[in-house]
């Protein structure tokens, strides 16, 4: 049995029509369509997952989704080809899909995306979303565009053809470049109309590539969004924008600002994983509203017991209600969230939230003429993302010109060697920003969470 026949693929306009009517519909038509959905998941992963058939064993038959006990993605991934509903889908060809860069975006057995994340930010994972999963993702994004339409930005769309960049890490699969090269092969259009810039080449060479395409939509970390800003305001880009779209980290309301006042545009912010895209969309009040009719985030404590609005979660547990090859129940995704206590202003029936944790600090390091240089702290995760022996890597900013690297190897794999090759990595990342005499010291040391939150940061400013 495949995973999408069981779904069934909807058509993107009906997908599209019944998150109009969830929405209007309020609250209740949001809670009806969780529970049908969740109960139909839990059926569904009941009937054609082993790893949850086990998992479940003692649970009542008829135990609703929040009876069930919560997964880890390390749970997940030993279990990886009984966890998926497709027997098609096997641990071994993802890793052959994701060990080969000319398959980014590209389907996997005719129908599926995939994206993969790095070992920094703890176990790596492999993700397969379904054409159902797709579509809704699709859908969702128009969501978006209703709570920020304007004819301003309609118009500047209109008017560059829908010209969009994406400032992401590349050279993994990760969902940011995956998502957009997906979307690249749908057509003609988009695939002229879409371009991908790697966030780790050096800011100069970024603002070159973003003053020469022109774009009308700008997809882009917060950290480098707060570098560009500083471009844009010194002249040195010359961006009329649409609309800029955030995500991967979070960005203090001041930098905010200070960014929108810049570049003249709406700036929203998505919350989203590979596990789940656009899990919540931001309103024009700051708040991430969770897309509710396809996406269930329950706030937990450290005992995995629910924590009550106005108080900071330990961590989250998401389930994605439109995956079917890949089911995603109540999986600890690793996030703090808070649930505010009043109503939102902008009037959603959808809930909000706010995520901590998701520090998107610029990294300053000196050169030696005494220069600043703003590092964007993902182009850092990223370029230790590709250490691929590295089951997990940190740096550590002891100095405003020196970091330390810490690594933990793969089982099998040489620690030194492996640690070695992280700081060559490094080093050559920070020669190309200019950063030649910036000293970066392998660490003896593994990386360590966060003694405060006890969360893994893969990259921890001074
Ligand atoms: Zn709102």
């Amino acid at each position: 049995m495949r995973g999408s026949d069981v779904a069934g693929t909807p058509s993107l306009a009906s997908i599209v029509w019944d998150l109009f009517r969830a929405r209007r519909e309020g609250v209740a038509g949001l809670v009806r369509r969780q529970q049908l959905r969740s109960a139909s998941l839990v059926t569904h992963a009941r009937s054609a997952s082993r790893f949850y058939q086990r998992h479940w064993r003692d649970c009542a038959p008829d135990a609703s989704l929040r009876d069930l006990p919560p997964v880890t993605k390390q749970q997940l991934m030993a279990a990886f080809d009984d966890w998926l509903t497709d027997p098609r889908v096997t641990r071994a060809g993802v890793e052959a899909f994701i060990a080969d860069p000319t398959r980014i975006g590209s389907k996997l057995c005719d129908e599926y995306f995939v994206c993969s994340t790095s070992g920094t930010t703890g176990e790596p994972g492999r993700f397969v979303h379904d054409p159902h999963a797709v579509a809704v993702y699709r859908a969702l994004s128009m969501r978006l565009f209703g709570a920020w339409w304007s004819v301003a930005g309609a118009w500047a769309l209109a008017r560059k053809g829908g010209r969009l960049v994406a400032v992401v890490g590349t050279g993994g699969h990760f969902a940011g470049e995956g998502w957009t090269e997906w979307e690249r092969r749908r057509d003609g259009v988009r695939s002229r109309a879409y371009t991908v810039l790697s966030v780790q080449r050096p800011l100069a060479e970024i603002v070159a590539a973003l003053d020469d395409l022109d774009p009308a939509v700008l997809i882009v970390y917060p950290s480098m969004l707060a570098l560009l800003a500083e471009e844009q305001a010194a002249g040195r880009l010359r961006l009329r924008l649409a609309f800029i779209e955030l995500g991967g980290e979070s960005m203090s309301p001041i930098t905010r600002a200070r960014a929108a006042d810049v570049f003249g545009c709406a700036i929203y912010d998505i919350y989203s994983a590979s596990e789940a895209l656009l899990m919540a969309i931001d309103c024009p009040h700051g708040r991430l509203h969770v897309n509710s009719d396809w996406m269930i985030l329950e706030p937990v404590d450290a005992v995995l017991h629910p924590t009550p609005p106005g108080e900071l979660s330990h961590t989250v547990l998401l389930t994605n209600l439109a995956n079917r090859v890949q089911p995603i129940l109540r999986y600890d995704l690793g996030d703090s969230v808070v649930v505010p206590t009043d109503p939102c202003p902008c009037g959603s029936p959808l809930p909000s939230l706010r995520v901590a944790g998701r520090s998107g600090d610029v990294l300053y390091l000196v050169a030696t003429d005494g220069r600043r240089v703003g590092i964007p702290p993902s182009a850092l995760a990223i370029t230790l993302a590709t250490v691929s022996a590295a089951r997990r890597a940190q740096i550590v900013q002891t100095t405003p010109a020196s970091l330390r690297v810490r690594v933990e190897a793969e089982p099998g794999a040489d620690v030194e060697s492996t640690r070695a090759f992280a700081v060559a990595k490094v080093r050559a990342y920070l020669v190309e920003q200019g950063l030649r005499d910036v000293e970066v010291v392998g660490a003896t040391e593994p990386p360590e969470q966060s003694a405060q939150s006890g969360k893994f940061r893969p990259i921890v400013p001074l």
